[in-house]
């Protein structure tokens, strides 16, 4: 390693993001080096004093007690469950979306929220609302949330909670973990061997994924009870990952994988045994 990459690594060493070969590397340069050990020191002071300021107490202020029930209201609006916000809300605004007004409500320094909330805290509570502004479609929220906890394994190298290409192993290990039993088939013949199982949260509630594989590419398929009839698979891409949905006999079926689309249409008629 080059001072200069020693360097550009600073950052990701303070964050304790170094990966251990680099940590490894960067240690025995800085054993030898003056000027690196220097900036490192450096660095880490700069990074201790920026995390101290912003545990400062002014940086922070309360939400008010009811904001958890007005966004709530909000979201029911927006959804067509109620006609409006409440009164005391729809008087204090001007024109404008449920979602405006409440935006705009947010943001208002008189409330104490403006002046106080970081700016990364308020984007967040922006982001986190924007979510549902567009249209209310659960179908490609759902869609959203999956393919999240299905990258967050891979990164994370939680793929599977137990290991097993057996499913009489996989089936029972989701005894006493969920309220449901998911059908566990072994798809080795079709080209999808299974590779075990784990639980991850979906919309708030544990749901079984069943991890499977094509060739090298990891397939998951999430499975959980569902409300509504039955439906014919339907095919859809969220960041580049191929997803496919349907329903039968009262679980949901969500297949996702970073293979082509014809790999997880594959994959879903054999699980389908079609
Ligand atoms: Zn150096």
């Amino acid at each position: 390693m080059s001072c200069d990459d020693i360097r550009a690594l600073l950052a990701a060493r303070a964050d304790g993001e170094l990966g251990a070969a680099d940590s490894l590397r960067m240690d025995a340069h800085l054993a030898t080096c003056s000027a690196c050990t220097d900036a490192a020191v450096q660095h880490d002071a700069t990074v201790h004093a920026l995390r101290q300021g912003l545990r400062a107490p002014g940086l922070y202020a309360k939400a008010p007690a009811d904001l958890a029930a007005r966004v709530r209201l909000a979201v029911q609006a927006e959804a067509g469950m109620r006609p409006a916000l409440p009164s005391a809300t729809r008087g204090r605004s001007a024109a404008g979306s449920p979602w405006q007004r409440l935006l705009g409500w947010l943001i208002t320094p008189s409330r104490g929220l403006g002046l106080g909330l970081g700016a990364g805290a308020l984007a967040a509570v922006a982001l986190g609302v924007g979510v549902f502004v567009g249209r209310p479609d659960t179908v490609a929220l759902t869609a959203h949330d999956i393919t999240a906890s299905h990258v967050r394994a891979l990164l994370g190298a939680r793929e599977t909670d137990v290991l097993s290409s057996d499913r009489h192993t996989v089936k029972p290990w989701f005894n006493g973990r969920i309220d449901y039993a998911p059908p566990v088939t072994d798809l080795a013949a079709r080209g999808f061997p299974l590779i075990g199982g784990r639980l991850d949260y979906i919309d708030g509630r544990p749901v079984a994924v069943l991890v499977y594989r094509s060739a090298q590419h990891p397939v998951d398929l999430y499975v959980r009870p569902e409300a509504g009839g039955d439906t014919d698979p339907a095919l859809r891409t969220e960041r580049g990952y191929q997803l496919m949905h349907w329903r039968s006999a009262g679980m949901g079926y969500w297949a996702i994988t970073d293979a082509s689309a014809d790999v997880v249409q594959a994959f879903e008629r054999a699980v389908r045994g079609n």
